[in-house]
């Protein structure tokens, strides 16, 4: 039987909870169904939700960005990407382009896209035309950039990826010691890819409760129910909350998929620095198919530092749970979403832009 979100309420209200208790979220979806739904505010002031790093525009690396807008800018192609990249500011000299939408002001070819499908037809439509894909993510947008690839792409198309996984960044935490967080909710669609027992180290190795929550009310309530009572019982193991769809092995297709199109890799995260076995690259088979051989290079060695947020842009820190975005000297004053500073303010999924939509002005 399906409860509603009273009823987790009255579940998580009757428990005897210690003083403060933080709950890590590492999904932007979540981040947005707790804030839109006034979560924070109906739960027991002792618990605190933290949003983690579950924004993939926030910590796509200044460099591949910038590379993005360099070869636009310079070389005679089509450039697609997820439109929420499209704003993302990077550091340049006054005057230069700093996103993609700016380059594209400038004269770029630059299209939005909200599927690789789009990115595919716009190559067929172009043929004569090269067309680089640029593709930042988690695992649920990787996915279909597989299944992609592994339907065949015209000989135009080629990728500029920049796939991240999710879990690496959360062990990561773990490993360092003092996580600041009591408890995971993990992130339901990227378990529904990659499977809940993706996310079973963090009970069995670190200790510390989990449960998979799905993007209503309901779900995240159950599942903050679920990881209150483990604490409680001093019995950590991993919860799915959301089996509807998520299986404890994902979707066994997409996976296959993108293991037969990329390599797990080490890569760097904007704000966080490389994080081992964590990103995604495409297979060598696939070097006709991956612009980051197909054109020169525009990677400015300087660039690749550990991950540069903007001058006074905190989202480092809101992207690792360790401040709020309205602690943040530039939220809401300098920073806006019409005038967006950091990453975190200019995607859907960045907790700086879900705070301010929701009217958190303070
Ligand atoms: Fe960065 Fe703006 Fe968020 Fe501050 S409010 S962390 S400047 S995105």
């Amino acid at each position: 039987m399906q409860h509603d979100a009273a009823y987790w309420l009255q579940q998580i209200r009757a428990l005897d909870l210690p003083e403060r208790v933080k709950i890590m979220n590492v999904c932007g979806g979540h981040e947005r169904s707790i804030t839109m739904a006034g979560l924070r505010g109906a739960l027991p002031k002792n618990i605190e939700l933290i949003p983690g790093p579950g924004c993939p525009v926030c910590i796509c690396p200044e460099e591949d960005v910038y590379q993005a807008i360099q070869l636009a800018l310079n070389e005679k192609i089509i450039l697609v990407a997820f439109g929420d990249m499209l704003r993302v500011p990077v550091n340049v000299p006054k005057g230069e382009p700093r996103s993609l939408d700016a380059a594209r002001a400038a004269g770029a070819d630059i299209r939005p896209i909200a599927s690789p499908t789009e990115a595919v037809q716009i190559a067929r439509d172009n043929a004569d035309v090269p067309v680089v894909f640029f593709a930042a993510g988690f695992e649920t947008t990787t996915a279909p950039v597989a299944a992609m690839l592994a339907a065949g792409v015209p000989p135009n198309l080629s990728v500029l990826l920049s796939g991240r996984l999710t879990w690496p960044a959360v062990a990561m935490l773990l490993e360092a010691g003092k996580p600041g967080f009591d408890a995971l909710i993990a992130p339901g669609h990227v378990a529904t890819i990659m499977g809940a027992d993706e996310w079973d180290f963090v009970p069995t190795q670190h200790g510390l409760p989990a449960a998979v929550a799905g993007f209503t009310p309901e779900s995240l309530l159950a599942a903050t129910y679920s990881v209150l009572r483990q604490l409680l019982a001093d019995r950590p193991f991993l919860d799915n909350c959301y089996p509807q769809l998520v299986r404890p092995a994902g979707n066994v297709s997409a996976r296959r998929q993108l293991a037969q199109m990329m390599d797990v890799v080490d890569a760097n995260w904007r704000g966080v620095g490389v994080i081992p076995a964590s990103g995604f690259g495409l297979k060598s088979t696939l070097s006709l198919h991956n612009a980051r051989l197909c054109f020169p290079t525009y990677e400015d060695p300087v660039r690749k530092r550990a991950g540069e947020m903007p001058p006074g842009c905190d989202c480092a820190q809101v992207v690792l749970g360790k401040i709020y975005p309205d602690q943040c000297r530039l939220y809401g004053s300098a920073c806006t979403p019409r005038t967006p500073v950091g990453p975190c303010m200019v995607s859907d999924e960045g907790a700086c832009r879900i705070w301010w939509a929701s009217g958190v002005r303070e």
